[in-house]
Parts: C-alpha cells; structure tokens; sequence
C-alpha cells in the first residue's frame, strides 16, 4: 500500500532528513585514512542518539539477509556496492566509501546515502561519483506530478549507460515513510510513463548505485550483506529522500 503524506507529514520527515544529513556528514568528516569503518558508524551512531532518532538499520534483517544488520550506516569500500558492514578496517590512502544512513524521528524516516573518496583521489573514482550523483539529479529531476515511477527510473538508467557503467537490476529506491520500505518499488531502469503515478505527497528514496565495471551482476560476501562488484571494478551509491510536491521535488535529506 502507498501512503501519501499530509503536508505536515511532509515537515516531520524533513526534520528526520535533517537528521540523516547530519549522521552522513559526521561520519565523512571522520572518514580518513587509518580510521576504522567502526569509527564512521560511531560517529554517526552519535548523531542519532543525540537527535533522539532510532536507526532503522540496526538490528534490520530483510528476507535476503542471513542476521540483523550490526550497525546504523552501511559502508561500502572499493567494489563493494551496498549493505556493507562497518568493522575494523582501516581506510587506506585511495579508497572509495559509500555510506548508507537512516534515521526514524518521532515515527517519521528518512535515508540517503554519499560517496566520497579518502585522501588521494583516483580520477576514474571522481568520475564515478560525478556521474551517480548526475544519475540521482536526473531522477529526482524527473520526480515531478504528472510523472510516473517509470519517469524515475529511465532517467537514472539513461545516465548510467551514458556512462558505461553497470547497475544490479534487483535493488534501487522505494517509498519511504512511517517505514524505511514501503511501496512503490523505484527501481533503477524502467519504462517513461509507466508505473505508479507521482502525486503530491508522494515520498521516495531514489538511489542509483553504479558499477564502473559496467556489468549489472554482483556477488555477495561470505557475511550475507556486503554486495560487491562482479569484475573487482569500483562502486558508488549515492541517495536522497525526495517528496513530490505540487512545487516540483523536494530533497528532504539535507543538512
Ligand atoms: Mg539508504
Ligand atoms: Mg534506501
């Protein structure tokens, strides 16, 4: 079932955006190299205590999954594309991280994600995150009243082949809400005009997650969650949580 939020509905789920943004970027100010994926999800854990918010991601265990999820971000290393567990590595000079966030604030969520690098960039990594993020653009750009879900997804799909990178086709964005998961499914191809319709109110995570490798397939970790690319090739996800509105999208995951 879709429910489509209230306009005051609207404003709670920016103040848990709000949230979000801030657990985000505390975990990427603390992001460098030598640091533990540990200390990240610290540091993020923080915001969200402080915040009074609880974390949809602890403790989750979708039906895929082998054991609840250990921590509140997801960070994702090198070819590692999603859902990865923040544990005692230590960044190195180089790497790429995405980190996935969530938060629940007075029974409202919210959930994005970043990709940055860590000290010394490689280009094709900054390529890379320069066109997930062009990707999300694209798709929240496409979320306007009028549109379709399928408006969404051709849009993210379209910038990811402009790219040559590949996408897996059984993960992407969803409706968001009371919930971190709710329906509509936004997946990351589709066809324009297709789908459920967008209306005011309407509330959607949209994340692309690009695979410079250009292969769709993936393969999961020995740990039941890490997804990580096919051919060792580089990963980033990049998410915001976006409402439809009578005024054209608007991004409720910002600081
Ligand atoms: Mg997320
Ligand atoms: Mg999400």
């Amino acid at each position: 079932m879709v429910e489509i939020k209230t306009d005051a509905a609207l404003e709670m789920m920016r103040e848990a955006g709000r949230v979000v943004a801030q657990a985000l970027e505390a975990a990427r100010r603390s992001a460098t190299v030598g640091v533990r994926l540990r200390e990240l999800d610290e540091a993020a854990r923080a915001v969200l205590t402080e915040a009074g918010a609880r974390s949809p991601f602890l403790g989750y265990q979708p039906s895929f999954a082998p054991s609840p999820f250990p921590a509140v971000i997801c960070a994702s290393v090198n070819d590692a594309l999603v859902h990865g567990i923040p544990d005692d590595y230590r960044l190195r000079d180089g790497d790429l991280v995405s980190i996935d966030c969530g938060a629940e604030l007075d029974g409202w969520t919210g959930d994005a994600a970043i990709s940055f690098t860590v000290g010394t960039p490689r280009p094709a990594d900054l390529e890379l995150i320069a066109a997930t993020q062009r990707a999300l653009d694209a798709g929240i750009a496409a979320a306007t009243v009028g549109h379709r879900i399928g408006d969404i997804s051709h849009a993210i799909n379209a910038v990811a082949r402009t790219a040559d990178c590949g996408m897996p086709a059984d993960f992407g964005g969803h409706g968001i809400g009371r919930q971190m998961h709710e329906d509509p499914h936004v997946a990351n191809r589709g066809r324009p005009g297709r789908g459920f319709p967008l209306r005011h109110g309407l509330t959607l995570a949209i994340e692309p997650m690009l695979m410079a490798g250009g292969r769709d397939e993936y393969r999961t970790d020995p740990d039941g969650w890490t997804l990580r690319t096919i051919d060792g090739s580089r990963a980033a996800h990049i998410e915001h949580t976006v409402a439809i509105t009578r005024d054209g999208p608007r991004v409720l995951t910002l600081l």
